[in-house]
């Protein structure tokens, strides 16, 4: 910051305020604890009292909203985000392929589909949800070992005519240890040899019992190829986000989360986002990760320019200074300045951990996370 009061200046220096503001009256200065002093004075009295400029702690420079809550009546509904989760080749992608045709608002829009790592549709009488569709394995799994929990409910796909596989069951422990609620879509139900059944047994043996079975857990058949069911699992998805009760403040600065980050030709740097409070708004200034920057344009997920994204809704953001990582979290700052110190702080941290420390896998930041 470029000032600091008199106060808050004594309590880092670990000396008392009554003292600095006597020292400031020598330097001829009349200025009570609760002022502020310019970058340049605060250097001097640091020096005057014998005391070196240090580089200062991270809980002074970086970013920390997590004790910042929003008050109740500040809450308001806002759409589930869903990952979709399963083994190789049993069909998460042409099931996030189905579940986009099936988005009206977008049709109605006549907007071109990009693939931004995200999207929102609006099934046919239904409200608003935002998947996930971050490719790699996973958007998820990699997220939460960077402490990032975006994902509201969790889509369990399992292949009617090959069951639960390796990747299923690790599927399965990240839902589990995520705590987030599983709806399982059974998919490739139009196959010879499709067992929705024998799924639902061997679901079993991992403690999901799913409606079909009298348990809790939401289950439906569907086609991705097809396109069969899918407005079943919409409506089951929008059921499950109804017990959840949703809700963030979207009159505030934003809080976001990078979902995805790329360098393109054209534009630059440019991020996915995903707005978990607040209102993101062209020209806000920001920090995300090691990166600052300004909003120069917001892009939604059918390549229409945007002026403001609210809550769970994903937008690309340009205007970037360099690329963050998906999982950085992404925030509105006060000041260019603000932005620059939190970037270079943090870009400082990663310089020092790369030069200190051997990467870590995925399994071992899991595994410290708990
Ligand atoms: P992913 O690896 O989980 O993303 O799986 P993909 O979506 O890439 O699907 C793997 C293969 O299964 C592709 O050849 C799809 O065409 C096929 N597939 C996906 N869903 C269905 C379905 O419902 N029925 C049938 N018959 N094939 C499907
Ligand atoms: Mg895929």
């Amino acid at each position: 910051p470029e000032s600091i009061t008199v106060a808050e200046l004594a309590k880092r220096m670990g000396e008392k305020s009554a003292d600095l503001v006597k020292s400031l009256f020598n330097m001829g200065m009349m200025v009570t604890i609760n002022q502020n002093v310019d970058q340049d004075t605060a250097e001097l009295l640091v020096n005057e009292f014998g005391h070196t400029v240090q580089r200062v702690s991270e809980s002074d420079v970086d970013i920390d909203t997590s004790e910042d809550v929003d008050a109740e009546d500040t809450l308001k509904p806002r759409p589930p985000v869903v990952t979709i989760m399963g083994h190789v080749d049993h069909g998460k992608t042409s099931l996030l392929d189905a579940i986009r045709g099936a988005d009206v608002a977008g049709h109605e829009a006549g907007g071109i589909t990009q693939h931004i790592g995200a999207y929102q549709v609006t099934p046919k009488g239904g409200d608003p949800i935002t998947f996930l569709d971050t490719p790699g394995h996973e958007a998820f799994t990699e997220m939460r070992a960077r402490g990032a929990n975006i994902t509201d409910v969790a889509i369990l796909v399992v292949a009617a005519d090959d069951g639960l596989k390796p990747q299923t069951v690790e599927a399965i422990n990240h839902i589990k240890a995520a705590e987030v609620p599983m709806i399982v879509a059974i998919n490739k139900i139009d196959k010879d040899g499709a067992n929705a059944q024998k799924v639902r047994e061997e679901l079993l043996q991992h403690e999901i019992i799913v409606e079909a079975m009298s348990g809790e857990v939401q289950d439906v058949e569907v086609s991705a190829l097809k396109k069969t069911g899918i407005d079943k699992l919409l409506e089951a998805i929008n059921l499950q986000a109804e017990l959840l009760e949703l809700k963030a403040n979207p009159d505030r600065n934003a809080d976001a989360t990078v979902v995805e980050a790329k360098l393109d030709k054209g534009r630059g740097p440019v991020a996915t986002v995903l707005v978990q409070r607040g209102t993101l708004k062209v020209g806000d200034t920001f920090v995300a990760g090691p990166a600052a920057g300004k909003v120069r344009a917001l892009v939604d997920d059918h390549g229409k320019r945007v002026k403001e994204a609210g809550p769970a809704f994903p937008v690309e953001v340009l205007g970037l200074s360099s690329l963050p990582s998906a999982g950085d979290p992404f925030t509105v700052v006060e000041n260019d300045q603000r932005a620059r110190e939190v970037a270079d702080y943090r870009q400082r941290k990663l310089d020092e951990k790369r030069t200190t420390s051997a990467p870590m896998s995925l399994d071992a930041m899991f595994a410290k996370k708990g």
